[in-house]
């Protein structure tokens, strides 16, 4: 039915879908456009925040309208495939990130944590001389090294050290928060600049780099439904697309 013009309809999808926010997802969960859901859902993971409820907010820090959501949307359906469904997406981008902004954290909290080893053990085993700095083992630029991170930190709010729990901004934040640390140099003619970590950028994109997507199998197969690509989905999508068609349209109106 809504096929001849839905291609019109959904003209730079990926774009607008990135642009325009979670409605999109709603719409591409609707057609079985699993590439822009993907995109999507993948974006969702490093800009939703939340907050002491632990709810899911956009990046504009509205509150994402879980009936809009897959699960909330497959909870009214009466699709068996939903039944396989209720529960993952939202959940999962949530844990995703959580997991992702623990790893951004424990990025400069590791480092922190080698020097105040070595400073609380002289007799450590890998700092003998109570030093990380194994150049001429200077005291100065563990002090200087130590300082710069937390320094950073404390401009950034993440110092003394928070819990990933307690963070409520978006991963994309974070990510920002940990890249600007800045570790200064030991003025001098010795070159201490290999003495801890220095590249907190780099360490950040490692990381963005390995978010897993939060679609699951069970979605993937949802997609196919939704595409006409299973022959449960021939005998008796046609009903239910149509019904998400005009539900999805609706839903762009109120979005605009
Ligand atoms: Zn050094």
């Amino acid at each position: 039915l809504v096929q001849p013009w839905l291609q019109k309809w959904l003209q730079d999808e990926r774009m607008r879908s990135l642009s325009e926010g979670t409605g999109w997802l709603f719409i591409a969960w609707v057609f079985g456009r699993d590439a822009v859901f993907g995109a999507l859902a993948a974006h969702m993971v490093e800009e939703v925040q939340t907050n002491a409820e632990g709810q899911c907010l956009d990046k504009s820090g509205n509150l994402i309208p879980s009936n809009y959501m897959p699960p909330g949307i497959l909870g009214k359906c009466p699709h068996p495939v939903s039944i396989l469904i209720l529960k993952p997406f939202p959940e999962n981008v949530l844990k995703i990130r959580l997991a992702t902004i623990r790893k951004l954290l424990d990025s400069p909290y590791s480092q922190i944590q080698v020097y105040e080893l070595a400073s609380k053990a002289a007799d450590h085993l890998l700092f003998p001389n109570g030093t990380v700095c194994q150049l001429d083992n200077d005291p100065a630029c563990d002090a200087l090294v130590y300082g710069s991170v937390t320094i950073s930190l404390v401009k950034e709010g993440l110092w003394p050290k928070k819990a990933a729990e307690d963070i409520y901004c978006s991963v994309a934040k974070v990510a920002g928060m940990i890249s600007s640390v800045k570790v200064f140099d030991l003025p001098g003619y010795t070159d201490h600049t290999y003495c801890g970590k220095r590249n907190y950028a780099e360490d950040v994109l490692t990381i963005l780099r390995g978010i897993p997507n939060p679609i699951l199998d069970s979605h993937k197969v949802h997609m196919k439904v939704q595409r006409g690509e299973t022959l449960e989905s021939s005998i008796s999508g046609l009903k239910m697309r149509t019904k998400m068609f005009f539900d999805a349209t609706h839903f762009e109106r109120r979005c605009q």
